[in-house]
């Protein structure tokens, strides 16, 4: 097993989705998030409207498909999902004349749903209308579907990258924070209650500790070393056994593994510290999104890279961490 799969946070699966919380109050973290959604739901609940159309902005593996499920929950609405990128106008159309009243309808990845079906939310979203043209050509017309109030809730983990009309149609815009490892440990305490693991509470922070601060990275990690714990020592995950596991996962004491060394060794050796994402993404045969998307936000979160204009710098405190001398770091941020 390598750690790919513990990073991979490009897709779910059963074991996270068995353990996903189904309310507010089983979502661990967040309070400021929870707090503003239970006022949202409970005055759209007064007034007997829907609610207002949600933004929920975060690196992968936070909890926005989580939240979209929860909301659905507690407003006991149907929940129908979309994937932004594959979604054409004909799907928007079927999609959005099924759903009934306070339906909720996720897109995640909505910054990648394609302008001109945007374009045909716009009216959906503000006025519950949907503009279907009719016939081609000069003889075509415009006909205007009502549509059932519904909420929109849409993930994005790049909300730059909404078109501002879109993102301004949101009534409600959310944006979720790494979690603290207290957080997170408190995850994996519920989660190993749930699949019955009998772990030490050393155990569980140093996990929560490794997680980067990434509730998806805590699930999977627990249950790569749950299985380490049954193969190679007696079922209880001790401290003992987590750091075994970890190391042989090749996961350091921030959650590091063999990829990110590579990043910051080809960053720091071939670039001399200072890179054009394109060129990193080549040279790591890395899907550029990937990067900016997935392991950059973390990095910078914990101060090894900045995003320059001149392009991605590695920190002095990267140069440190990493093992190389900051008197070989260029001074990139003196120069003007
Ligand atoms: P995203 O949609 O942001 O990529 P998900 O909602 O799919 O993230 O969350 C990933 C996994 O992490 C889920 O399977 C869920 O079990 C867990 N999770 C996320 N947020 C929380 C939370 N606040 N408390 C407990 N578990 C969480």
């Amino acid at each position: 097993m390598d750690n790919d799969q513990i990073l991979d946070l490009s897709e779910d699966d059963d074991f996270g989705y068995s353990l996903r919380p189904k309310t507010l109050s089983e979502f661990i973290g967040q309070e400021k998030v929870k707090e503003q959604l239970r006022i949202h739901i409970e005055a759209a609940k007064q007034r007997n409207e829907a609610l207002e159309h949600v933004l929920l902005v975060s690196p992968p593996g936070l909890g926005k498909t989580t939240l979209a499920r929860i909301i659905s929950n507690e407003i006991q609405s149907n929940f129908k999902q979309a994937i932004g990128p594959v979604m054409e106008k004909l799907d928007l159309a079927s999609t959005l004349t099924n759903l009934e009243k306070g339906d909720i309808l996720f897109i995640d990845e909505i910054h990648r749903v394609k302008g001109y079906v945007q374009e045909s939310l716009y009216p959906a979203m503000e006025d519950y209308q949907l503009d279907l043209t009719i016939g081609q050509g000069p003889g075509s017309d415009i006909m205007q579907v009502p549509l059932d109030p519904f909420t929109l809730v849409g993930a994005t983990t790049r909300e730059g990258l909404l078109a501002g009309p879109f993102r301004d149609r949101f009534g409600i815009r959310i944006h979720l924070d790494y979690y603290a490892a207290e957080d997170i440990q408190q995850a994996i305490r519920i989660n190993s209650e749930k699949l019955k693991i009998n772990i030490d509470e050393d155990a569980e922070y140093a996990l929560a500790r490794r997680s980067r601060g990434t509730m998806r990275i805590a699930n999977k990690l627990l249950a790569n070393v749950r299985d380490y714990a049954e193969v190679k020592g007696d079922g209880i995950l001790s401290l003992e056994i987590a750091e075994e596991a970890l190391e042989f996962f090749d996961i350091d004491e921030r959650g590091l593994n063999k990829q990110d060394y590579a990043y910051f060794q080809i960053l720091i050796e071939n670039f001399s510290g200072r890179a054009g994402k394109k060129a990193l993404a080549v040279a790591l045969s890395e899907d550029e999104r990937t990067i900016s998307e997935v392991y950059e936000p973390y990095y910078i979160k914990e101060g090894f890279l900045a995003l320059t204009p001149g392009g991605r710098v590695a920190t002095d405190a990267a140069y440190t961490y990493f093992n190389y001398p900051i008197s070989s770091q260029p001074s990139f941020f003196d120069s003007t």
